[in-house]
């Protein structure tokens, strides 16, 4: 399929790198791709980055069939532009379309269109450091129609906004909350997929967390309320001892980028890492035997963010001396190293956006 492209009439101030917070800004241009029935997938074109208009009925609004990723472009030292595992985040949005019974995309495509967007708006990719390039390829339901089905019709798209490094004052550790009154996601449920609807069921909780003084919720599964699940938008890990332990990927989880990217490498440096069911007690009984040294969470946005105290059941527990632990620095700097091109690539994961 060919790409056709549509100049904009004006392109927009770019802000400077020291000013950019996330998710606010948008480049000047945005993929879109249209799916019927008839036609499969077609119309793949770039244009100005803009309003999509939508009936009031359009069935994205009222059901939530609605998936997405999320992956950042990266400007390395000598100024190249590269993109960290897209493959596998390509791979992860058919697997939520499939979930969430959407018609398949051809990923080989995807990264073409992708990188075509990308040549577009290099000039769009921060360099100050921390700084990059946020991607949000996404698919929402279309069909005019307030019955509940699944849409016969889709768009999927790709926006692009410059993002300020996630720690402007430092690589601090986050408060988070336990709560065995609400979950996040339940077995059976769509917890695996990135859907719209997992992210609105977990408001409210945060929105207890926050007013209590906690960042971000830490999800228990929805059947026992016992074991760990994952945060907001990171996966979860803990070091017991000395091995690097995980909530085992149950379905009700999302199978995180970064995730797997810690695991490999904390593989690769001999550290022992552990999948496994694991439950909030234990990591209480963990700290209170003195073996519970370094928390953090992983995702794309913050890559490691160093968990300093959870609260549980009224109890707050503060994770060594509540500073980063040296195995979550090591692993944030480390990750970040291979994303700017300043560690070597042994795992293959950079892809150079030429
Ligand atoms: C996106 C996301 C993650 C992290 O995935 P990455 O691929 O590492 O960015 C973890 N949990 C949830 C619920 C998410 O939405």
């Amino acid at each position: 399929m060919d790409i056709s492209f549509t100049k904009a009439d004006t392109l927009k101030n770019h802000p400077k790198d020291s000013t950019l917070g996330f998710g606010t800004i948008f480049t000047d241009y945005m993929f879109n791709m249209d799916y019927s029935p008839e036609a499969g997938w077609h119309n793949p074109r770039i244009e100005p980055y803009g309003p999509i208009a939508m009936d009031p009925s359009t069935m994205v609004l009222h059901y939530g069939q609605a998936i997405f990723e999320g992956l950042k472009a990266y400007r390395s030292d000598s100024g190249e532009i590269q993109l960290f595992r897209p493959k596998d985040n390509l791979h992860r949005l058919n697997k939520s379309g499939h979930r969430l019974c959407m018609p398949e995309l051809d990923e080989a495509f995807l990264l073409e269109a992708l990188i075509k967007l990308l040549k577009i708006e290099k000039d769009w990719v921060p360099s100050a450091a921390g700084t990059a390039l946020y991607i949000r390829p996404t698919i929402i339901a279309m069909d005019p129609y307030i019955g509940l089905r699944s849409s016969n019709t889709y768009r999927f798209f790709i926006i692009l906004s410059p993002v300020g490094a996630y720690y402007p004052e430092g690589f601090n550790p986050v408060k988070i909350w336990v709560t065995t009154e609400y979950v996040r996601a339940v077995r059976g449920g769509v917890g695996e997929a990135k859907t719209a609807g997992n992210y609105a069921a977990s408001l409210y909780a945060t929105h207890l967390a926050n007013q209590d003084g906690y960042t971000q919720v830490l999800w228990l599964d929805g059947v026992e309320l016992k074991y760990i699940e994952e945060v907001g938008s990171m996966n979860i890990f803990f070091v017991v001892g000395d091995e690097l332990i995980t909530p085992q990927l149950n379905r009700s989880i999302l199978a995180g980028v970064t995730r797997d990217s810690v695991i490999k490498l904390a593989e690769s440096w001999g550290v022992k890492v552990v999948e496994r069911k694991i439950s909030i007690d234990e990591i209480y009984a963990a700290h209170a035997a003195g073996t519970l040294k370094e928390v953090f969470g992983s995702g794309t946005a913050a890559v490691i963010s160093p968990v300093g105290k959870i609260k549980f059941n009224g109890k707050e527990i503060t994770i060594g001396d509540g500073s980063v632990g040296p195995l979550s620095a090591k692993l944030f700097k480390h990750l970040m190293d291979i994303q700017y091109g300043k560690a070597e690539d042994t795992f293959n994961w950079i892809m150079p956006v030429r």
